[in-house]
């Protein structure tokens, strides 16, 4: 799968996408703040402006050490 070199391109995208909602990008049905980074970053292949944010929140565990 990775062997491809267009899926690194995809991997940092969607990296941009979420760093972009961790200084936060709110997420949410209207926003695009996040999908915005993509352009001015050198992703405007990657850039779809149907994106939104989150359509539910659930529950992330994450245990830091
Ligand atoms: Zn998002």
């Amino acid at each position: 799968m990775f062997k491809n070199p267009n899926y690194a391109r995809l991997i940092a995208g969607a990296l941009v996408h979420e760093l972009a909602h961790v200084n936060g990008a709110p997420g949410g049905m209207v926003s695009k703040a996040a999908e915005a980074t993509l352009p001015p970053c050198g992703f405007d292949d990657l850039f779809n402006p149907a994106l939104v944010g989150m359509n539910s929140w659930r529950p992330v565990r994450i245990e830091m050490g």
